[in-house]
């Protein structure tokens, strides 16, 4: 018979009652140290303080009126993006999948509206844009697309790294480009800043959007409030998703006043999207953030966890190989299988996220402290010698 609900997660055997900080507790008081953030959601962690002040007071308030009418703290959020940001104007969605649909929307209709329609759209493989029809088939992955077709056509699929196959596929017919900084499903896979910048050149080149996916390397997550900031360029779309609502459901799409002109009264919208609410918890997540003593803490506790991770992986050759990744997004590439790392590392109460490529990765809550630190790279050792024992 069917599970209630719909089986298309294979779930783990862990049920949590309640979170604090980077901390998730079971029934039964078994303390997990959760290096994954929900996905690197909870940027914040668990039961921040200000993040439930700023949504228990909203709750007491007001949550819901719809799109029909202003909403005050909406605008106060898009303000501060905008202010934060590249950009000059900001839809608010409820996930990451909506918001690549809006950017796909919002980059054709640019050239519609410019009466040279362009509908191609260039992509990357180990791409992950969502589970909608569309952002399915931005990704192209057989796992994603098998069985759902006809897919939604429009998309031109690169080789991640090929930069002749990508030369070649940016041209006047070109739409647009979207691309994650960091790729996070992919395997934790970094661009290198000269290949963002030349990826930047060549979208002034041909007229072509450049849309960034930074619903996961974004929100401080690399120690920049947004990860295209360490490459000094700017997109012209921008996904937000994931670490923007700190675990309340949220999502935004960011573009500049040109890229963002198709998109009139009437042309797209969202029942909940940007409702009080999430964007209460949303300025809340921002104000913490987005202030740069935040962004530098996040970049030297990198610094420290990532040297404690090659020291991990000079210990266990036999179980990790390498260790990759930007800010506290990063992955370890494994050599036995990463499923087996993951689950050592539930047995000692340690939460990691496997990835593509047999990597794990570490998406700590950006506020851990260096205690924590400490701890989970103690735990990720003790995992990797009782996988030794076995081997
Ligand atoms: C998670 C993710 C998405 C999809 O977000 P949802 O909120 O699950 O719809 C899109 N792009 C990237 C890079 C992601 O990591």
């Amino acid at each position: 018979m069917i599970p209630s609900v719909l089986p298309t997660y294979s779930r783990a055997p862990l049920n949590f009652v309640r979170g604090e900080g980077v901390w998730l507790v079971e029934a039964d008081g078994r303390r997990f140290l959760d290096m994954g953030a929900g996905i690197a959601v909870n940027v914040l962690g668990h039961a921040n303080p200000d993040l439930t002040a700023a949504l228990t007071e909203q709750a007491a308030r007001l949550w819901h009126v719809s799109n029909l009418y202003e909403i005050p703290q909406q605008k106060e959020l898009a303000d501060r993006l905008v202010e934060a940001t590249f950009a000059d104007t900001v839809f608010f969605t409820n996930s990451g999948t909506e918001s690549a649909e809006l950017a796909i929307k919002m980059a054709r209709k640019y050239w519609f509206e410019k009466g040279a329609p362009r509908a191609q759209i260039v992509t990357f493989t180990g791409a992950f844009h969502g589970r909608s029809t569309a952002a399915i088939a931005a990704s192209g992955a057989e796992k994603m697309v098998k069985g759902f077709g006809p897919l939604m056509p429009g998309f031109t699929i690169v080789e991640f790294g090929d930069h002749d196959a990508l030369r070649a596929a940016i041209t006047d017919e070109t739409c647009a480009v979207i691309l994650e900084p960091v790729q996070g499903e992919g395997g934790i896979l970094p661009v290198p800043d000269q290949c963002l910048k030349g990826l930047r050149d060549l979208c002034d080149e041909t007229g072509a959007l450049l849309i960034l996916d930074e619903v996961q390397c974004g929100m401080g997550r690399t120690g920049k409030l947004f990860a295209h900031e360490w490459a000094g360029i700017e997109p012209d779309i921008m996904m937000v998703a994931k670490g923007i609502g700190g675990g309340f459901p949220l999502g935004a799409v960011l573009a500049t006043e040109n890229a963002a002109s198709g998109m009139v009264v009437g042309t797209h919208g969202s029942t909940y999207g940007g409702n009080p609410l999430a964007c209460a918890v949303g300025n809340a997540v921002m104000k913490i953030v987005a202030e740069p003593a935040f962004l530098a803490e996040v970049q030297r506790k990198s610094g420290a966890l990532r040297q404690k991770l090659e020291g991990l992986v000079a210990m266990h050759p036999d179980i990790f190989e390498s260790v990759r990744g930007v800010g506290l997004m990063l992955g370890v590439k494994c050599k036995v299988a990463n499923v087996d790392v993951v689950q050592a590392s539930y047995d000692t109460e340690l939460i990691v996220i496997p990835a593509t490529d047999n990597v794990v990765r570490l998406l700590p809550p950006l506020n851990i402290s260096d205690d924590e630190i400490a701890e989970a790279i103690n735990r990720l050792d003790t995992a990797a010698t009782s996988l030794e024992a076995k081997t």
